[in-house]
């Protein structure tokens, strides 16, 4: 049986530069058992959420999956699926993506980015607001949390938190952007939770990603290549992540690389993936975190 697990937890529109301002106990766990790092969004890729979150899940550049912008339409995803649609088909594992961002889920826009996980959940905010959008987050975390709690079989998740960017773009980056932060934070702890509350977790390894798609700018918006905008980070740690060292060059496409790596499976040269492991494939002395075998402080 394979008893390692990954949990990818996307939260949009976080700006690297002020998380050390913010308090974010639940990233600052994982980033002490893994690691924090800037990802810098490369050129040829919008800063838009479509463009970077298909790349963080497919772990392929838009030149490859052809989501160049918030609608999806004539996307690659056949031939470039996300992680949670490959591992399900070709590997028969237990995949779920949910969270409440029409394309990513839908038939809508050009959608759905995840093709064919095989748990799949929307939850649709009732209005385009700050406030409707941080009761989706809610609804949506609750849901992961009741899935990944009663041990559900689960061997890869993405979970889309999407109230922080909406905040950002009604009303700029002042105290509401910091508070919608501060409140994602506080729904990774109770995913982390949850993972902890699972009845099989003495025998389960999990690798924990908390990823962010682009910055913003100080009044709220992104596109372009400011330094606020093209910004992104990547936290994680598990098994294979020693704590304390930021891998190099780290790129959002390494995302869904690890994914496979964490999992064991080594990718098929056919994938192409443009991006590559967090740390490389050969073991190293395990390093357990969100309820890994040791139970340790994750
Ligand atoms: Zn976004």
């Amino acid at each position: 049986m394979n008893t390692r697990r990954v949990l990818v937890v996307g939260i949009d529109g976080v700006r690297f530069d002020l998380l050390p301002s913010l308090h974010t106990p639940h990233l600052d766990e994982v980033a002490a058992a893994g690691f924090l790092g800037r990802v810098e969004i490369d050129a040829v890729t919008p800063t838009m959420s479509g463009p970077c979150w298909a790349t963080v899940v497919t772990g392929v550049g838009v030149a490859k999956h052809g989501i160049w912008g918030n609608r999806f339409d004539g996307n690659r995803l056949d031939v470039f699926p996300d992680f949670t649609t490959r591992l399900a088909d070709e590997q028969g594992l237990r995949t779920l993506a949910i969270g409440g961002w029409t394309p990513m889920f839908l038939a809508r826009d050009g959608g759905p980015l995840f093709t064919a996980p095989s748990r799949l959940a929307y939850i649709a905010p009732t209005a385009d607001t700050p406030e409707a959008w941080e009761e989706c987050d809610e609804s949506v975390t609750a849901e992961a949390a009741r899935l990944l709690a009663a041990g559900t079989d689960l061997d890869a998740g993405f979970v889309y938190l999407g109230a922080v960017d909406e905040t950002a773009h009604f009303l700029g980056c002042g105290p509401e952007y910091r508070s919608s932060v501060e409140t994602a934070d506080r729904r990774l702890g109770d995913l982390l939770a949850a993972l902890r509350r699972r009845p099989a977790r003495a025998t389960e390894a999990w690798t924990v990603i908390v990823v962010t798609d682009h910055g913003h700018r100080d009044e709220g918006g992104h596109g372009g290549r400011s330094e606020a905008v093209r910004t992104a980070w990547i936290a994680a740690c598990g098994p294979d992540i020693p704590p304390g060292t930021v891998p190099a060059d780290l790129r959002h496409a390494d995302v869904a690389a690890h994914v496979y790596c964490a999992l064991g499976i080594a990718p098929d040269p056919h994938w192409s993936l443009d991006g590559t492991p967090f740390t490389p494939a050969p073991t190293r002395p395990p390093v357990h975190c969100a309820g890994g075998a040791t139970g340790g402080k994750l």
